[in-house]
Parts: structure tokens; sequence; C-alpha cells
């Protein structure tokens, strides 16, 4: 069988050539990253877990009408995904203090905000992703004003249907980060949700208990790590409860289901 071309490497995923043109295959690593590659480990199972939980999410956005880069899911870890050129900012949004936000205003982790925050990141590892304004994404031509608009009204029907659904299953959506691609159409250009949306770029705490069910417990060294994958999918109804994906035990040989 011939080796499929390799477009990307990065540090959660890697990109092949897809099929067809205009198409791509993500393949979702174990590998954990944070502190700008400063901590890795590898995870075992949580790549299939976030296939699962962004497919899942991605689904569930284009029900509600948000285009995203999703095809279809091709097995235990890779998806089809559509081709874009990546806007080179990272796109956060945040319902609660935490994190950097925290940090940077002298907030206490947990401070409800009087209302959703969007903020813009520089997609550059070099610098550790920088905080930047909409006079730098425009002066530097990284988005138009045009842009900037549609994946701020993106970024907040994305929060709106994201933290329903996951009150819905008793979880509080403190904030995520999302990825923004243009798809060419002809003449014609529009921006979709690219990348993944999984416990690694959300943060999601139980709502009775306060648990930290996402990639901070990899940062904060909590521990349990993927079992807190595994219990976010296991309440959005993503996993069968006996086996699928992430589970633990004799594995298949081959990756595919
Ligand atoms: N985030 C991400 N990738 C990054 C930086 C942040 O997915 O490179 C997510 C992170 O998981 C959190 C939100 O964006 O859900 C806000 O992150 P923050 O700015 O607080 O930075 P952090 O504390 O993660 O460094």
């Amino acid at each position: 069988m011939a080796r499929r071309k390799q477009i990307y490497e990065g540090k959660a995923k890697i990109l092949f050539e897809g099929p067809e043109p205009g198409t791509i295959i993500q393949y979702f690593k174990d590998d954990a990253t944070a502190f700008n590659n400063q901590k890795h480990a590898i995870l075992e199972g949580k790549g299939v877990l976030n296939n699962r939980i962004s497919e899942f999410v991605m689904t569930g956005l284009e029900r509600i009408g948000v285009p995203t880069h999703f095809i279809k899911r091709l097995n235990m870890r890779e998806q089809l995904v559509r081709h874009v050129e990546i806007v080179p900012l990272e796109v956060v949004v945040r319902n609660v203090a935490a994190g950097s936000l925290s940090k940077r205003l002298g907030l206490e982790d947990g401070t409800a905000l009087p209302r959703s925050i969007i903020e813009f990141y520089y997609k550059d590892d070099k610098l550790g992703d920088p905080l930047v304004a909409e006079e730098h994404i425009t002066a530097f031509s990284w988005a138009n004003p045009q842009e900037i608009d549609d994946m701020m009204a993106l970024a907040l029907r994305i929060n709106d249907f994201l933290s329903g659904l996951f009150a819905g299953v008793g979880i509080k959506l403190v904030d995520f980060k999302v990825e923004f691609g243009r798809q060419y159409d002809g003449d014609l250009m529009r921006l979709i949700v690219a990348d993944e949306i999984s416990p690694d770029s959300c943060r999601l705490w139980d709502m009775e208990t306060g648990d930290i069910m996402d990639k901070d417990r990899f940062r904060k060294d909590l521990g349990n790590v993927t079992d807190a994958y595994r219990e976010v999918a296991k309440r959005l109804g993503v996993l069968r409860e006996n086996g699928g994906a992430g589970q633990k035990g004799p594995v298949l040989v081959s990756d595919n289901e």
C-alpha cells in the first residue's frame, strides 16, 4: 500500500494528504504538551477520545448551521476534513476567569465574568502565542475587519451551543479555543471552524464537585487525565458503556473499526 503523504506534524495531531483534492486526513496522537512544549507526555487513549469528542461537537455545530471542516470520521484516530487556509489566530471565548486571564488581571479562578469575553492570540510557537488586539490583526493582515467580525459572531454561537451541550451533562464550560480556516469556492471565501474542539482546547469543570475534566489535569499534574476525558465522552453519549473509544484492556491490531 502506498504510504500517505504527510503534510504537517503538530503537537497533538498529524495531517496527511486526503483521498480527494480539497481534503486532508487529521490523525489524533496521544501526545500532550503544555507550557509551549516544555512539558510533554504520552497519554494512552487520549487521541481516540479527542477524535470522537471533536467529531461529536463539530457534527452538532453543523446541525445548528455553523460550518466546520469536519467531513467524516474514518477510524479510531482519523477524520476526513476539508483542506483550509488556517487563519493564524487562536480565538478564545471565556465565561469564567481561569488560566492566563486570571493571572493577567489578578482575578480569582472561578470568578464569573460580567459577559463572555473574546480574545485573539497570534499563532506562533516561537513567541508563545501572544495575546493580540484587533489593531495588530488588521495591521499585519492576519485577518481583515470583516473576518474578525465573522469570527467573533461564530465564536459566540459556538459558545452558546457548547455551554448548553455541556450544561446538559453537568459540566460548566469555563473557556475554550477555536481556530478558523478559509475555504475558497471560486471567487467566494467563507470561514469555517477548523482544528479540533476537545478537552485539550476547553476548560470543563464538573458542576457539582468542581472537578477539572480537561487538559488542566495535565498542566497541573492532577493525574487521571484520560479518565477525565473518558468521563466527558461518556456523559456526552459518545462512548458505548462497554468498549468503544478509549477502552482499557486488549486493543485490536488494526486501528480501523
Ligand atoms: N488553549 C488552547 N491552546 C493554546 C492555548 C489555550 O487550546 O495554545 C485553550 C485552553 O485550553 C483554555 C483556553 O484556550 O481552554 C484559554 O487558555 P488560556 O489563555 O487561559 O491559556 P493557558 O492557561 O491554557 O496557558
